[in-house]
């Protein structure tokens, strides 16, 4: 038996809190919530749609993905990345174990005045939340403030875990893991199964990143001005590795959500149809 409630706002919700999509808004829906996650696949779309809404099926969510462009331009690249996860990192809680990697932009130098050339991506293991910096020189100084920083914000991780880089194995390095009690880790134990993990979790933001900016038809050098998305739509879809949304893990709630723009409230007694016409479809 469901028990639907009237919101103050006028959207009509479930029980549980789920916004119940009409079905003039349910392509709407499918298109904001297929975005948000930045053309993640079919069953993420699903889990994300899910945690906000109701009233959407299976086979609608199915269908919709499989008929995205720019999602089946990305399958072909990455269907063969879809190995089992084996012998992930485990951490016990939130900034337990952190690992620090660059990914490399050389190809692809971005064209604003800073002229980066790098991203420095910080991943918690327990949540498998992350951070997205982008660097002009990968040199330890921008590497040691850029991580400084964070750990001022979100706290400072008890191990830190990084390759053999010098940028990570420098002075102003040590000298921060130090001050604040952090157990710095290079090289070992990244195993080949680990490794895969940081490869894939770089992986998965460099898609994210071209996804965000090939759906607004924007040039790829503009790459630095979408690592904060790149980074959010990430920690806010499901991981495979620990069945859960990184967002969640971390704050303990889902991210606010709303009807997307464009569609009719349920109260306004003026229909003002206005359907969502992603370029990408
Ligand atoms: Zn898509
Ligand atoms: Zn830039």
């Amino acid at each position: 038996m469901n028990h639907w409630r009237l919101t103050t706002e006028g959207k009509v919700t479930t029980s549980d809190n789920k916004l119940i999509v009409p079905k003039r808004d349910i392509y709407n829906v499918l298109c904001e919530a297929h975005s948000a996650i930045a053309h993640r696949g079919r069953n993420k779309t699903e889990r994300y749609i899910r945690q906000s809404y109701a009233g959407i099926s299976h086979e609608i969510i199915s269908l919709f993905v499989s008929l995205c462009k720019l999602h089946q331009q990305q399958k072909s690249v990455t269907n063969h990345w879809k190995k089992p996860i084996t012998n992930p990192i485990r951490a016990n809680q939130f900034l337990a174990h952190v690992q620090v990697d660059l990914i490399d932009f050389h190809n692809l130098p971005c064209e604003c005045q800073s002229r980066h050339i790098w991203a420095l991506h910080i991943v918690d293991h327990f949540s498998k939340y992350s951070w997205l910096f982008a660097l002009k020189r990968k040199q330890t100084e921008e590497v040691a403030v850029t991580l400084a920083n964070l750990f001022w914000l979100f706290g400072f991780p008890s191990i830190l875990h990084s390759d053999n880089g010098k940028e990570f194995k420098s002075k102003t390095m040590s000298e921060l893991c130090r001050k604040h009690k952090i157990k710095q880790v290079h090289g070992a134990p990244r195993t080949p199964s680990t490794q895969g993990l940081v490869e894939r979790n770089n992986r998965t933001v460099k898609e994210n990143i071209l996804n965000i900016l090939k759906e607004r038809d924007e040039s790829l050098r503009k790459w630095c001005a979408v690592l904060g998305e790149a980074a959010y739509k990430k920690n806010i879809t499901l991981h495979r590795a620990i069945n859960k949304v990184p967002y969640e893990v971390v704050f303990g709630v889902l991210p606010r959500k709303e009807m997307p723009e464009g569609t009719e409230d349920h109260t306004d007694l003026q229909p003002k149809k206005k359907k969502m016409h992603p370029p990408w479809l």
